[in-house]
């Protein structure tokens, strides 16, 4: 968890989880794993555990208290749908969402079905957002395209794929619905390589359909060095964010220690000390 990221399309990572496990192809050389696994028995280091699956409450509250708006990445070493997740938690990682609105999250998952599931029932408050971007990963056809049929049924505001690391041809997609694209070739050892005749179809199908299409890399061994240019060009297009105000940072201090406190004694969604503006949405979605 950093309030600084390397990766293109974002500016922060959140990990109020940590852990994952494999479900698809697009996980083979998951790189999450391979850096947690490089701290396994590290004494006192967050991935102490390795890639074990755990919940981090005391991550919890942290986008409340960065005081700058910023794109952030939720969950960039674990998969949030994730099974052993359970649905108080989510709701709760959706409330800080719903609660520091002046920020923009991505959040992706490979989990699609319960993606699906919980946007419609209980994250419905979060989904109904424009500040909160939804997404689901899209590395073949066999395990793509199913997570694009739960996305578009998903009732969410902002729906994203990412299609990274693009493993085949995945041919002419249905894009209705979706508001945004990230394409990419997977990097390092044993990378497996991605073809322009498999990208350039995605881009003119995205430009075709008004989506905004960001190309993140050719990928490969050494990533550096094949870049992230298509026919010439850097795409680095997203789709229109909104902007909020930040709550005062009293406001934001107290706002972080009810939702904590309250995540700790079983409460999921904990309101009183929130701004009257966020508290006024969030009533009105939760009842
Ligand atoms: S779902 Fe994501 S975080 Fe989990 S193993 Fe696969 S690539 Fe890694």
């Amino acid at each position: 968890m950093s309030s600084n990221s390397t990766i293109e399309w974002t500016d922060a990572t959140w990990n109020p989880v940590r852990g994952c496990t494999k479900i698809s192809p697009g996980c083979k050389h998951c790189y999450a794993e391979t850096f947690a696994e490089r701290f396994r028995g590290v004494k006192g280091h967050p991935y102490e555990q390795g890639f074990d699956l755990r919940l981090v409450p005391e991550k919890l509250a942290e986008p409340l208290r960065w005081r700058t708006s910023k794109m952030i990445f939720v969950n960039s070493m674990s998969d949030l749908f994730h099974d052993a997740v359970p649905d108080n938690y989510i709701a709760a990682i959706a409330q800080v969402m719903a609660a520091a609105n002046w920020h923009t999250y991505q959040v992706l998952t490979k989990r699609s079905e319960r993606l699906r599931k919980l946007l419609n029932t209980k994250l419905r408050f979060a989904a109904e957002q424009r500040h909160i971007w939804w997404g689901v990963s899209v590395e073949d056809k066999k395990y793509g395209l199913p997570r694009m049929e739960d996305l578009r049924n998903a009732n969410a505001e902002v729906r994203f794929l990412s299609v990274e690391p693009l493993l085949e041809d995945i041919g002419k997609l249905d894009l209705r619905g979706i508001d945004w694209m990230i394409v990419g070739g997977e990097s390092g050892a044993g990378a497996r390589p991605m073809q322009k005749e498999w990208v350039l179809p995605l881009r003119d199908q995205c430009k075709r359909s008004g989506v905004p299409f960001f190309f993140k890399q050719w990928g490969g061994v050494r990533k550096k060095k094949a870049g992230r240019r298509l026919d010439g060009k850097t795409y680095d297009e997203f789709p229109s964010r909104v902007r909020h105000p930040i709550m005062s940072a009293e406001d934001c201090t107290s706002a972080a220690s009810e939702i904590e406190a309250r995540y700790h004694s079983g409460v999921v969604f904990p309101l009183s000390a929130l701004n009257a503006q966020v508290r006024g949405t969030l009533v009105a979605r939760v009842a």
